[in-house]
C-alpha cells in the first residue's frame, strides 16, 4: 500500500564480502515496490570494511541508515538495537547475507494487510548449510518445544515482519541476553507464517560458530523454560534411592565386599551432582547478568538518520 513505510533491520558482522550485493539487491527490490522503505544496518563491531561500504551507500541513498556498536554484542542484540531505530509501520528483520530472499517480503506484507501483526518466515529448505548445522537446529527446535512455556513455531529464524504495535511491545522486554524469536512468540498477537526457501550465503562464511550457536540455544532455554531446574530435583531421587537400597542390602546380607557397587553409585551420583550444578549455574549466570543491569549494548555512532533523531538512543 502506498504511504506505508517498511523498515528493514539488517545485523552486520564482518560482511564485507557480500554487503554491497545485499545493498544493491535490496535497492533494486525497493524500486519495484509501492511502499516506502528504510534500510537500517546495525554493525555489530565488524573489523573489516563493512562499515565503509555501508557509509558509501548512505552518501548516495537517503533511505539507508547505520547504527554502529562499539564492539561485537551479538546478532540478537543487533536486532534488538535495530528495532529501536525503526520508524516503519512494519519492520522486517533479515540477514545481511541474502539468505533471506527479499522476494518473500511482499508475501509477508500481504499477510500483514490481512491483519496478522507477526509474519515469520518458515524455512522449507536450507541451502549451503552443513548437515551438522541443519541437524542441530532441527533437534534444538524440537527439544525447545518440549521444554518451553511458549509455543514457538518450528524451523523459524529471525526473518520476519512485525507490525509497529508488536515492535513497540517487543521493545519493552529488557532481557540482558534476548532470544528474539522466543520473545516474539511470547508477546502474542496474531501470528502466521510464509514458507520460503533459505538461500545459500551470497559470500563469506557463517558468523555463527558452534560457540555462538550453543549460547543462543542456552539463552533460549534458560529464558523460556524452568524444566531443567525441575529435572535437577528429579535427579536427586536417583542417588538417594540407590544409596538407601545399597545400605539396606549391606545390612540384610552383611556383604561388605560391595566396593564396586559403591564406586559405581559414587560416580553416578557425582556425575548427576555436577550436571545439576551446571544447570543451576546457567540459570544463575542469567540472573547475575540481569542483576548487573549494564546497558545491553553500546552504540558508538549513527549515520543517515535525520539530525533531530540522530543519537536519540545513544
Ligand atoms: N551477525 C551479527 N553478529 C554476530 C554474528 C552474526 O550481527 O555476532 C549477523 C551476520 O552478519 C548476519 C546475521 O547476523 O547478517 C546472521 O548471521 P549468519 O548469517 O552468520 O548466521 P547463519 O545464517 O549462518 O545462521
Ligand atoms: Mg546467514
Amino acid at each position: 500500500m502506498k504511504n506505508q513505510l517498511i523498515s528493514i533491520v539488517l545485523p552486520v558482522f564482518n560482511e564485507e564480502a557480500g554487503i554491497q550485493a545485499t545493498i544493491d539487491t535490496l535497492l533494486n527490490y525497493i524500486e519495484q515496490q509501492e511502499e516506502s522503505y528504510e534500510l537500517i544496518f546495525v554493525d555489530d563491531g565488524s573489523k573489516d570494511k563493512s562499515v565503509a561500504i555501508i557509509n558509501q551507500a548512505i552518501a548516495q541513498h537517503s533511505n539507508i541508515k547505520l547504527v554502529e556498536f562499539s564492539r561485537n554484542f551479538g546478532h540478537q542484540l543487533a536486532i534488538t538495537a535495530g528495532l529501536e531505530y525503526t520508524k516503519g509501520d512494519a519492520v522486517v528483520v533479515m540477514d545481511a547475507d541474502l539468505q533471506d530472499p527479499p522476494e518473500v517480503i511482499p508475501q509477508m506484507i500481504e499477510k500483514w494487510h490481512e491483519g496478522y501483526e507477526i509474519v515469520y518466515g518458515k524455512r522449507m529448505q536450507r541451502d549451503g548449510e552443513t548437515f551438522f548445522k541443519k541437524f542441530t537446529a532441527k533437534m534444538f527446535y524440537r527439544t525447545f518445544r518440549k521444554l518451553a512455556t511458549i509455543d514457538m513455531p518450528l524451523d523459524t529464524g529471525d526473518f520476519r515482519l512485525m507490525d509497529r504495535k508488536a515492535v513497540n511491545q517487543l521493545m519493552k522486554l529488557h532481557e540482558q541476553d534476548p532470544f528474539v524469536r522466543g520473545q516474539v512468540t511470547w508477546i502474542g498477537f496474531r501470528q502466521t507464517s510464509v514458507k520460503y526457501h533459505r538461500q545459500e550465503r551470497i559470500a563469506g562464511e557463517t558468523k555463527y560458530p558452534l560457540s555462538k550457536m550453543v549460547k543462543l540455544a542456552l539463552d533460549g532455554i534458560t529464558s523460556f523454560s524452568m524444566k531443567p531446574l525441575q529435572v535437577v530435583n528429579i535427579f536427586s531421587i536417583l542417588p538417594l534411592a540407590s544409596g538407601v537400597f545399597s545400605l539396606g542390602y549391606l545390612i540384610v546380607t552383611s556383604n561388605y565386599s560391595l566396593a564396586s557397587v559403591g564406586v559405581t553409585i559414587l560416580l553416578f551420583t557425582l556425575g548427576l551432582l555436577m550436571l545439576s550444578i551446571g544447570i543451576l549455574g546457567s540459570y544463575l549466570g542469567r540472573v547475575l547478568d540481569q542483576v548487573n543491569n549494564r546497558p545491553r549494548y553500546i552504540v558508538s555512532k549513527t549515520e543517515g538518520f535525520e539530525a533531530r533523531n540522530k543519537g536519540i538512543h545513544d
